[in-house]
């Protein structure tokens, strides 16, 4: 978090201890405790407390503003004032909700993109031009190595998919998914697609034909990892049919 000097800004001449403690003590050690509690769930917390006393001043809108740059989502900001609303009262939700308003009406995909961003390691990287033509939806890679073992970050748009391919060598081959963030699917043909989450981890064998992507509703990332073999290529097949990937 950024030096705070709000409290020495406004206060600082009239009630210079109160200033002190608001920015070195409040901002600067409790906020900054990050390793304890992430900036996003300290501006949940602060959001809850100042909505539940009816508090829906400047003060408000500037921890409103803090939580949106924090991570919180136009849909999260919704779900945590509706659920608040039972325990802190109805008019309180209704107020807090007019100021939401404001400050997330310009929400889009790349506050998106940036919010899922927050929950992997790796750098999503550029579009993944060079194999968009075996995608369907938008998805990015970012190579992390291309020496001996080639690992690929790869991240799918919601409802982004790679179409039907095989990993072909005439000896080893294939290919590693280790999931890292949002939920996917992997299917392999003639089999049911199984839902992918953080933690899982797909082996797939060489001449297996199947295909991996994002869920519907939902970014995704998996790094690829590429098991060396020899003649190692990849055969890109046909897209998954709209139909089946809408029933999944
Ligand atoms: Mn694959």
């Amino acid at each position: 978090m950024a030096k705070q000097t709000a409290g020495r800004d406004q206060l600082g001449a009239f009630a210079p201890k109160f200033a002190e403690l608001n920015d070195d003590v409040l901002f600067g050690e409790v906020w900054s405790r990050t390793d304890a509690l992430s900036l996003r769930d300290r501006s949940l917390v602060t959001v809850v407390c100042l909505l539940s006393q009816g508090l829906v001043d400047n003060s408000f809108q500037y921890h409103l503003q803090s939580a949106k740059a924090n991570g919180i989502t136009r849909g999260e900001i919704a779900e945590i004032i509706t659920h608040a609303a039972f325990y802190a009262g109805w008019p309180n939700a209704w107020a807090a909700f007019h100021m939401a308003l404001e400050v997330w009406k310009e929400d889009d995909a790349r506050d998106e993109k940036a919010r899922h961003q927050r929950e992997i390691l790796f750098p999503i990287g550029e579009p993944n031009d060079t194999y968009a033509q075996y995608f369907v939806g938008q998805s990015y890679l970012t190579m992390l190595t291309t020496a001996g073992v080639p690992i690929g970050n790869v991240t799918f748009e919601p409802g982004c998919r790679n179409n039907w391919h095989i990993h072909k060598a005439a000896k080893g081959g294939g290919q590693i998914l280790l999931c890292t963030a949002g939920r996917g699917w992997y299917q392999e043909w003639g089999k049911q697609a199984q839902p992918l989450c953080p933690g899982d981890v797909v082996v797939i064998l060489e001449g297996v034909k199947h295909w991996h992507g994002a869920a519907k509703d939902s970014w995704f990332t998996h790094l690829a990892v590429e098991v060396p073999g020899q003649d190692a290529a990849n055969e890109w097949l046909e897209p998954v049919s709209g139909e089946d990937y809408e029933n999944l």
